[in-house]
C-alpha cells in the first residue's frame, strides 16, 4: 500500500488544516510568556525610573530646604525646571523635625519640588551655596525620547510579545515572521505516485494528460504561441483521491510537488495570507517546473460578497491570488492545481479564463472503480484466496476511494487482532461495517433499499424523457452518489444549443422533473424525500411560464414577474396584485398536477420498462443512454432513434441546489 497515511477518510481534514484546538498545555505556555513578560518589565521600568531620578536622593519639603539653608549644611544647589537637586552635608547640624526619618549621615542629596520663592537666589548667595541651572539635562530631544518613544517602544514590544505568543498557538507563524518557513508548504521533489497508483477516475486523467504533456516539454507549447494551461481546479467529494491525483500529475511529469491547503492561508491578521501567497510563487519560480496544489480552496476562493462584515483578509489573500495567477511568468513551467467539495461557492474571477479555467470532476467510484480501488489497496496485503473483492464492491456503493483503502486497512488490522495471517472476506466485510457505521448520516453509504429508490426514481425521470418526442435524449443514468449530496442523476442531451424552450419543450420538461418521484409512487406506494430538488425546478419552471413567458390561457401574455438586477442574483420580484398573485399560485399548480398525472401515466404504461431498467440500473450503478435504449427498445420491441453528442443537461435529486453552469441554466431556464 502506497499511500495510507490519510486513512480516515474525511476525518483527515481537519489533520490537514493546521487550526488544532488549542489544548491546556499552550494555554499555559502562553498565561506563564504573560507573565514572565510582565515581571520582566516592571523590573526594567523600576531600573529606568530609578536611574534616572538618582539612586539616592531624598524628598524633603521646602521649608526644610530653608532650614538646611540656614544651618550652612547646603553646599550645592542644582535648579531643574520643576524641583531644586540639593547635595548638603548634614553631618555637623541638627536635623530640622520633618527630616527625622532620614538616617544617612555625612554628604547627602535631597531635592524639593519648586515653589514660586522670588528671596531663594539671594537667599542662597546669602550663604555661600553654589547654584546653578544645567541646560543639557533637559534637551528636547531626550524629552522626548523619555516621555513618548520609550512608552511607544515599550507598547509596542507588548503587543508583539502578546501577538506572537497568540499567532503561535493558532498554528500560525507569527507576525513577523511570514517567511517561507511558516507558509507550511509541503514540498516533495519526488512524488513517487504515479496515474498506475490511481484506481479508475479516467476522466480526470485524460483531462490532467495535457497539463503532464506541458510540464514534459514547455518549449513546444511556446514555439507554437500557444497558452499554457495555468490551473485547473479538481471537483469532487472528500476522499476521491484529488491530492492523490495531483500528487500523480507530478510524479507522472516528473515535477516537483507543492502543496498547502487553502486554509493555511487563513490568518487573523490583514495581509499574513496574501504574503504566503506571494512566498508560494515565489518558492515555485524558483523551484519551476513544478505543482502547486492547493487543497480547500474554498477557504480563501469563496465569493467576495461585498457586505459589511466580509472577511478583509480573505479578500486580500485572494485577490493577491489572482494577481499572482495573472502575473507569473507563462514560459515558466508551472501549474497550479487545486481541489474543493464546493465549486458553487468559488469566486467567478478564479474560474476566468488564465486562471482555473478547467474544471476536473472527480467523482465517487462505481461499481468497477471501487473493485479496482481495492485492488490496488490490497496489492501489498496478504489476502485469502477465497476473498471476494467484487463482492465487497458491490457491498459498498457510495464509498469513496479514501473509505475503501480505509476499509482495506480496517480488515488488515481485524486479521491480526484475530491472530490470522492471511485477511479472510469476514474481515473485510466487518471493515465495511464498521466504516459505514463511522460515517455522518449524509454522507453515508446507501442501504440497499434506498439503491433500489433512487434506481426507480433515476428510470423514471430518463423513461419520461424517452417517452416524450419534446424531450432531450438520455445520455447516462447513475445512481453512484455525487457531489452535492444528489443521490443519482440522469444525464439528458439537447440535440442542439437552444436558447429558446417552446411551450411543449417546457411542459415535458416538467413531467421528466416530477416523473422521478412518479416512479417512487407507482413501485414503492410510498414517497421519499430525495425528489425536493426536482420539485424546486418544476415548480420554478412552471411559475415562470405563467408569470413571465405568458405561456398560460389565463393571463394571456401579461406578465406578473419581472427579473430583478438580472446580472446579480436574479430574484424575480411580484409585480401584480395581491389577488392575481393567488390567482397565478393557482395557475402554476394546475400546470404541476397535470405534468404530474402525465408523468404518472407515462410510467403505468411502461411498468415492464420500468422494472427492467431498474433493476439494471441496481446492478450496474451507471449505464450509458445506448444501453438504457437497447433494454427500452427490447421491452418495446421499436426502434427509437440515437442521439449525437453535444452538450449535456444534469438533472441531480439534492436537497441542496446543485451548482448549473450558465450553459446547463440557459437551456433550462430561458431568461433572456
Ligand atoms: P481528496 O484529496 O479527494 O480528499 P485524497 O487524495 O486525499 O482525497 O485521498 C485519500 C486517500 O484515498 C488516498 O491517499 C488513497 O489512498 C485513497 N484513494 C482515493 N481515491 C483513490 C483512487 N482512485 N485510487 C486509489 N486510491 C484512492
Ligand atoms: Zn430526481
Amino acid at each position: 500500500m502506497q499511500d495510507n497515511s490519510d486513512f480516515n477518510g474525511n476525518d483527515n481534514k481537519s489533520d490537514k488544516s493546521g487550526n488544532r484546538p488549542p489544548d491546556n498545555s499552550n494555554n499555559k505556555k502562553i498565561l506563564f510568556g504573560v507573565l514572565a513578560f510582565a515581571l520582566i518589565s516592571t523590573f526594567l521600568m523600576n531600573i529606568l525610573m530609578t536611574s534616572f531620578s538618582g539612586s539616592n536622593m531624598f524628598e524633603i519639603e521646602y521649608s526644610d530646604f530653608m532650614t538646611l539653608v540656614d544651618r550652612g549644611a547646603v553646599k550645592n544647589v542644582r535648579i531643574e525646571s520643576d524641583r531644586l537637586i540639593i547635595d548638603a552635608d548634614i553631618s555637623k547640624i541638627e536635623l530640622p523635625e520633618g527630616m527625622s526619618k532620614i538616617k544617612q549621615v555625612g554628604e547627602v542629596t535631597f531635592y524639593t519640588g519648586l515653589v514660586g520663592d522670588t528671596e531663594l537666589i539671594q537667599n542662597l548667595k546669602d550663604h555661600d551655596v553654589k547654584f546653578s541651572r544645567k541646560v543639557t539635562n533637559s534637551s528636547p530631544i531626550m524629552d522626548f525620547f523619555t516621555s513618548w518613544i520609550m512608552p511607544i517602544l515599550f507598547l509596542y514590544a507588548a503587543f508583539y510579545l502578546i501577538m506572537h505568543f497568540a499567532a503561535k498557538r493558532l498554528g500560525g507563524g507569527g507576525l513577523m515572521g511570514v517567511g517561507k518557513s511558516n507558509a507550511k508548504v509541503y514540498m516533495q521533489k519526488e512524488t513517487g505516485v504515479t496515474f498506475k497508483d490511481v484506481a479508475g477516475q479516467g476522466e480526470a486523467k485524460e483531462s490532467l494528460q495535457e497539463i503532464i504533456d506541458f510540464l514534459h516539454h514547455p518549449d513546444k507549447y511556446i514555439k507554437i504561441g500557444a497558452k499554457q494551461p495555468k490551473g485547473a481546479l479538481l471537483v469532487g467529494p472528500p476522499g476521491t483521491g484529488k491530492t492523490l491525483l495531483a500528487k500523480a500529475v507530478a510524479g507522472e511529469a516528473n515535477v516537483t510537488f507543492m502543496s498547502l491547503s487553502g486554509s493555511d492561508f487563513v490568518e487573523m491578521f490583514v495581509g499574513v495570507g496574501a504574503s504566503r501567497v506571494r512566498d508560494l510563487f515565489k518558492q515555485a519560480s524558483e523551484n519551476a517546473p513544478c505543482i502547486i496544489f492547493i487543497d480547500e480552496i474554498d477557504a480563501i476562493g469563496k465569493k467576495r460578497d461585498g457586505s459589511m462584515n466580509s472577511n478583509d483578509e480573505r479578500e486580500q489573500t485572494l485577490n493577491q491570488l489572482l494577481s499572482e495567477m495573472d502575473g507569473f511568468d507563462s514560459s515558466k513551467a508551472i501549474v497550479i492545481l487545486a481541489a474543493t467539495n464546493r465549486p458553487d461557492v468559488l469566486d467567478k474571477a478564479l474560474l476566468r479564463p488564465g486562471r482555473f479555467d478547467r474544471r476536473i470532476i472527480v467523482e465517487k467510484p462505481d461499481l468497477i472503480g471501487r473493485e479496482d480501488i481495492l485492488k490496488v489497496h490490497s496489492k501489498d496485503v496478504i489476502l485469502d484466496d477465497e476473498v471476494d473483492l467484487h463482492a465487497m464492491a458491490l457491498a459498498t456503493s457510495g464509498a469513496a476511494g479514501a473509505d475503501l483503502a480505509n476499509m482495506v486497512n480496517e480488515a488488515a488490522l481485524r486479521a491480526v487482532r484475530m491472530g490470522r495471517e492471511k485477511v479472510l472476506q469476514e474481515d473485510l466485510m466487518e471493515a465495511v461495517e464498521v466504516i459505514i457505521a463511522g460515517k455522518e448520516k449524509k454522507d453515508r453509504i446507501l442501504s440497499s433499499k434506498e439503491k433500489k429508490v433512487v434506481a426507480f426514481h433515476e428510470v423514471g425521470h430518463a423513461l419520461s424523457a424517452a417517452l416524450q418526442k419534446n424531450s432531450q435524449p438520455v445520455q447516462k443514468i447513475t445512481i453512484v452518489p455525487r457531489t452535492m449530496g444528489a443521490l443519482g442523476y440522469t444525464m439528458q442531451m439537447p440535440e442542439e444549443e437552444k436558447y429558446l424552450m417552446t411551450k411543449d419543450e417546457m411542459l415535458s420538461e416538467i413531467t421528466v422533473l416530477l416523473a422521478g418521484r412518479a416512479a417512487e409512487e407507482i413501485v414503492f406506494e410510498t414517497v421519499t424525500t430525495g425528489a425536493s430538488n426536482d420539485i424546486e425546478r418544476a415548480t420554478k419552471m412552471a411559475r415562470s411560464m405563467v408569470s413571465q413567458y405568458g405561456m398560460s390561457d389565463k393571463f394571456d401574455m401579461m406578465a406578473l414577474e419581472s427579473t430583478e438586477n438580472r446580472y446579480l442574483d436574479g430574484r424575480n420580484v411580484s409585480i401584480c396584485g395581491e389577488n392575481t398573485s393567488a390567482e397565478l399560485d393557482k395557475e402554476v399548480l394546475s400546470i404541476i398536477r397535470s405534468c404530474h398525472e402525465k408523468a404518472l401515466s407515462l410510467l403505468n404504461e411502461n411498468r415492464e420498462a420500468l422494472d427492467k431498467i431498474a433493476d439494471y440500473l441496481f446492478e450496474k450503478e451507471t449505464i450509458t443512454g445506448e444501453r438504457f435504449m437497447e433494454i427500452f427498445k427490447e421491452v418495446k420491441g421499436e426502434s427509437a432513434e440515437t442521439d449525437d453528442e453535444k452538450s449535456a443537461v444534469i438533472k441531480t435529486d439534492t436537497e441542496e441546489r446543485e451548482e448549473k453552469s450558465e450553459k446547463e441554466e440557459s437551456v433550462h431556464f430561458d431568461r433572456s
